[in-house]
């Protein structure tokens, strides 16, 4: 049954994910601190609010995509008066564990079911509805939140109680961050010697270093025509939101006392890339901070 949705952050991601949800037939409500945003998302063909307290006027159910955890917590903190009593709040932002947390006490304080659905796919699974989610939360809320998580992606997991989704992401991406850099080095020693990239590709990708980074995304040109590689790093995944990531997995990581070395190696080397200019890049182009480095 179609619902009232509130989707507060209508930048790169919440404002394809605004469509989406009109498209399957709730009636959607936007709003973003941002002039820019506002106009952009009206021009998209989505109803856009004047204010927080317009968008959430009514709302069943609250969705928030924003930049990081003090941002969701204060939209859920003003948003409460306004919905209909009882919303689900649905947070879609990637943001640190201990905010997300923070924000689950703050609807059970107000008798909210929550759930934090962080996702993957970027702005190209949020454009095409395939996103994947990651949730933590009670069962009953994940329930709940199913027909607008259908109509944003392809794959919605329970991962566990609040803030299980969060912590399944930081580690995804994690995992993600330091097999790019394992294969981009692979990739500078192989041509230091002579080796072509395929002639690695061919190997690697059917032995045992065979993974994500390499086979779907290799960050050099050729062995897979699809990769960021092939368009001069045009992001595809940019370093910044990579660095963004591994900085939370890192704070995560303190808080638990959780030993994660490469963990934190890799966000060193992202940000000197980053810091090179490298930030609006692909992560995949990393490769060049690599070579960068060489003596
Ligand atoms: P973005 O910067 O394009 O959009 C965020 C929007 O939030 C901006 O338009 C900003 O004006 C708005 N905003 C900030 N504070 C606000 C407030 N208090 N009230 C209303 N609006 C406010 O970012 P994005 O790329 O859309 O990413 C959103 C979230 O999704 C981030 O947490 C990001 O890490 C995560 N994410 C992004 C990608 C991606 O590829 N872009 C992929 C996966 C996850």
């Amino acid at each position: 049954k179609p619902q009232r949705v509130a989707l507060v952050g209508l930048g790169n991601m919440g404002r394809p994910m605004a469509v989406n949800l009109a498209k399957a037939g709730h009636d959607v409500m936007g709003f973003d601190l941002s002039d820019a945003a506002r106009r952009q998302a009206a021009d998209a063909g989505i109803a856009v609010a004047a204010s927080l307290r317009e968008a959430g006027q009514g709302a069943e159910t609250l969705i928030t995509m924003l930049p990081a955890g003090s941002h969701v917590l204060s939209v859920w903190q003003d948003a409460f008066t306004h919905l209909s009593p009882g919303a689900l709040m649905v947070d879609c932002s990637t943001i640190d564990v201990a905010s997300a947390r923070a924000a689950h006490e703050l609807a059970a304080m107000h008798g909210n079911p929550s759930l934090d659905a962080p996702v993957s796919g970027g702005t190209k699974g949020a454009a095409a509805a395939t996103l994947t989610f990651m949730v933590g939360g009670r069962v009953e809320a994940f329930e709940r939140a199913r027909p607008v998580l259908d109509a944003l992606g392809a794959r919605a997991v329970h991962c566990g109680e609040a803030g299980a989704g969060q912590v399944a992401k930081m580690c995804n991406n994690m995992i993600l961050g330091v097999s790019m850099i394992a294969v981009a080095e692979a990739f500078v020693l192989a041509e230091q010697h002579g080796l072509s990239a395929q002639a690695l590709f061919d190997v690697a990708a059917t032995s045992s270093g065979q993974c994500w980074s390499l086979t779907s995304y290799c960050p050099v040109p050729g062995p897979v025509p699809a990769s960021p590689a092939n368009h001069a790093y045009r992001p595809g995944f940019a370093t910044a939101l990579m660095l963004k990531d591994l900085r939370l997995a890192k704070e995560a990581a303190r808080t638990a006392g959780a030993a994660t070395p490469l963990g934190a190696h890799a966000e060193a080397i992202y940000a000197a890339f980053d810091a090179e200019g490298g930030g609006g890049d692909d992560f995949s182009a990393v490769i060049r901070h690599l070579r960068r480095q060489m003596t």
